[in-house]
């Protein structure tokens, strides 16, 4: 009988409410009949098994038929995997690298197997591991060039470090160095470095190069990409004699600060490409026309492997008038060890001067001790 049927008999007549309210003990009775049945019926088959885990062991009663997941929870034991650490921080890279394994007797056995009574189900938690190393040996760059070079700057050594890493994390556990990098620096030895501008000259550079030659000094030659298409064979001798390439734009463009990067990247991008087209070196270095330098400039350059290039002396040889006296006095009033000097092979005017205040210059020079070189050399053997 349903307990809302006994419910609506009862409110209906006090005789049948005596008969239901004993019905509800007859009820009561019953479930407590069931009930102890089900406890009998449950406790009968129960089979002890034993389970042997880390810190664990222990006898525990599971229904006959149930796998060794209800003996693992009836002994609160569960299975922990070994982990992958990392070599330095001890961070997991793995959290499951050696999985725990179960048995049941000797036999392996996984979460389903039955078990039945007196088996021994054993819990092989897995183990941590740490990462392997290894040890290899990485350049350490030295400093970078500064940004403009007005002296002749020596050119920095890579130093080396041998360090240990987590094969697998890259974590670096201890380093040692072996070499220190030498930074970059200024030259203290008495040389400078001449500079040749606005070529190459169908007239002029070759007489620049006589010169060069008949003293024995090497020089760079920052050239303007439209004269390199005009004239590419003679940007050929420049190379041929030794001497160094330096981009000057494509059309010795001074408007280049402030101006949009699609600008420099023609100018600066488009002069570096000419020496390309014509099979002469990438230039080293980047003269900005005037002189006019802005941070893009500078990047738009860097950005092409080029170092830009300043001068500490200014000859002055593109005044009009200039005399090769005069052009070599402005040179000797501000050199200086390291000295950058700026003279022009191009630019469509007579560089007879020029060509003169070379000469006296470079035996002036040379009788005080200077060598010639390029902007950026070689750091010497001893520092
Ligand atoms: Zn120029």
């Amino acid at each position: 009988m349903a307990p809302s049927e006994a419910m609506s008999r009862r409110s209906a007549h006090p005789v049948l409410r005596l008969v239901s309210t004993c019905s509800v003990f007859g009820l009561l009775a019953a479930a407590a009949f069931v009930g102890t049945y089900r406890y009998v019926e449950r406790e009968d088959p129960l089979v002890a098994v034993r389970v042997v885990g880390t810190g664990v062991d222990r006898w525990v009663h599971i229904d006959s038929g149930e796998p060794v997941a209800a003996a693992l929870l009836e002994a609160h034991v569960t299975q922990v995997d070994g982990q992958l650490l990392s070599a330095q921080s001890g961070r997991v890279l793995d959290p499951h690298h050696d999985p725990a394994t179960l048995r049941v007797g000797d036999r392996p056995a996984r979460l389903a197997t039955v078990l039945t009574a007196r088996q021994v189900v054993r819990v092989v938690d897995g183990a941590d591991t740490t990462e392997g190393t290894r040890t290899e040996v990485i350049e350490v760059a030295p400093a970078p060039m500064p940004d403009v070079l007005r002296h002749v700057q020596e050119r920095g050594v890579p130093g080396k470090t041998q360090r240990v890493v987590g094969v697998e994390s890259g974590e670096v556990v201890s380093s040692k160095v072996l070499l220190s990098p030498i930074d970059p620096r200024q030259t203290t030895r008495k040389v400078v470095a001449f500079t040749f501008d606005d070529g190459p000259s169908a007239t002029w550079t070759a007489v620049v190069l006589a010169k060069l030659k008949e003293k024995g000094v090497k020089a760079t030659f920052c050239e303007v990409g439209q004269e390199v298409d005009a004239h590419p064979e003679v940007s050929a001798q420049v190379v041929a004699g030794g001497h160094q390439l330096c981009n000057h734009t494509v059309n010795h463009d001074e408007g280049m600060k402030g101006a949009p990067q699609s600008q420099l990247d023609a100018q600066i991008g488009g002069g570096a490409k000419v020496f390309v087209d014509h099979q002469l070196p990438n230039p080293a270095y980047f003269r900005p026309p005037g002189g006019l330098l802005s941070p893009e400039i500078k990047a738009t350059a860097r950005a092409l492997g080029e170092q830009t290039l300043y001068w500490k002396v200014d000859t002055e040889d593109w005044r009009k008038g200039a005399d090769a006296l005069t052009i070599s006095r402005h040179l000797l009033d501000q050199v200086d060890p390291g000295a950058i000097i700026l003279m022009h092979d191009g630019g469509g005017k007579d560089r007879a001067a020029t060509v003169e205040a070379l000469g006296l210059a470079i035996d002036y020079l040379r009788a005080r001790g200077y060598a010639f070189t390029f902007p950026i050399t070689k750091r010497p053997a001893k520092a």
